[in-house]
């Protein structure tokens, strides 16, 4: 049998396993194919409006698997939780009903229930696949093998490595060698780039912005990389809800605090995502404390790839001069002037010196 995997939301953490599953089983993977403006503009087409534009380009790959007869069945999880208290977006959970409901012909969909609070639960998830899809296979095989591909995956990003040099084992991607130098530590400027996974790491989606990063000379460093065992210790006293804000947000704080010296972060946002609005403000406070600046990129199926670039090009002029020496730069709304921090909110305009210096200059 042909089953059809997205390229799309979960994807980018959870494929090395499900692809190594089902194939271990006897069945053919075929993984829909990178983004590119077809298919976001199917998913467009197909999804409801008032969707984030991640849930659309996920259409736009269910309607690429579907047509013509490419595949026999799809799989779409409905991911609930990974083995923590937080759960994943709503969108994540009503995926399978919205998707059947934006097409009028689809092939049929696999749709397990993802709730996985410790191994065992996955591994009877595996067993009812199994059951019902490759009643001939062996369970455990395939299980032990999908756990290995997927702890090595853990690994290599863990070391530095970009998710789309470790897939395309699993993908029909053509390797992309250059793309390994994105890492290493060399570059002079050190970014944190902050956002869920089907965001940053979708290339067409975010205007290539790792790529545009590494062109520049700076070494970028995503959430992904941070050990989960570290992301921990940053729990705050209420964690959010959902799985990938609460890995965001922690393994920010992580990458501030370590001993790479970042230098700024950019983060990564998806307009029309509720979970963002809260994950872009913690985040913020937490820049905040540390004098980083940050960015914030809003992605949308409108966003060009030169807005991104003028965006990109300014901030990392920015750090680059803040890292000359030329500290008076606004940072947060605050204007610094010398050793002494002015912050000009709290003052009427005119008596804020930095304010009325910039006026008479
Ligand atoms: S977390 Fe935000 S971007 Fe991701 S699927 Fe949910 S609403 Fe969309």
């Amino acid at each position: 049998m042909r089953i059809g995997i997205p390229r799309a939301l979960y994807f980018y953490s959870y494929l090395p396993f499900w692809h190594t599953f089902w194939t271990k089983l006897g069945h053919k993977v075929i993984v829909s194919p990178l983004t590119n403006k077809g298919i976001l503009d199917h998913g467009v087409k197909e999804a409801s409006t008032d969707l984030c534009v991640p849930v659309k380009v996920l259409h736009g790959h269910i309607a690429y698997l579907a047509a013509k007869d490419k595949v026999d069945a799809i799989f779409l999880p409905r991911m609930v939780n990974v083995g923590t208290k937080a759960t994943f977006c709503p969108k994540f959970l009503g995926l399978p009903e919205m998707v059947s409901s934006a097409f009028c012909q689809l092939p049929p969909l696999i749709v397990p229930r993802g709730d996985l609070g410790n191994p065992w639960r996955l591994f009877d998830l595996c067993h009812k696949l199994q059951r019902q899809w490759a009643p001939e296979g062996s369970v455990w095989l395939a299980y032990r093998a999908a756990r290995s591909a997927q702890n090595r995956f853990q690994r290599e990003i863990e070391q530095g490595r970009l998710p789309m040099d470790c897939l395309h084992n699993y993908t029909e991607d053509v390797p992309n060698h250059d793309r390994r130098a994105i890492i290493p530590s060399g570059g002079a400027l050190r970014v944190a780039v902050l956002g869920y996974p089907y965001a940053v790491y979708d290339s067409f989606l975010n205007g290539n912005s790792l790529k545009k990063l590494h062109k520049m000379g700076v070494s970028v460093y995503t959430a992904d990389m941070v050990p989960l065992g570290e992301q921990k210790r940053y729990r705050r006293h209420k964690d959010l809800f959902w799985h990938y804000s609460n890995v965001v947000l922690q393994a920010g704080q992580v990458l501030l605090d370590s001993t790479l010296k970042i230098d700024g972060v950019i983060n990564i946002s998806n307009f029309a995502c509720g979970p963002d609005a809260m994950v872009g403000k913690l985040l913020e406070f937490e820049c905040k404390k540390r004098a980083k600046p940050m960015i914030t990129l809003t992605l949308d199926e409108q966003t060009g790839e030169g807005g991104i670039n003028t965006r990109i090009e300014a901030f990392v002029d920015m750090l680059a001069r803040r890292k000359d020496g030329a500290h008076n730069l606004s940072l947060h709304g605050q204007f610094s002037t010398g050793f002494q921090t002015v912050v000009c909110r709290t003052r009427p305009r005119g008596d804020c010196p930095t304010a009325s210096q910039q006026a008479h200059s």
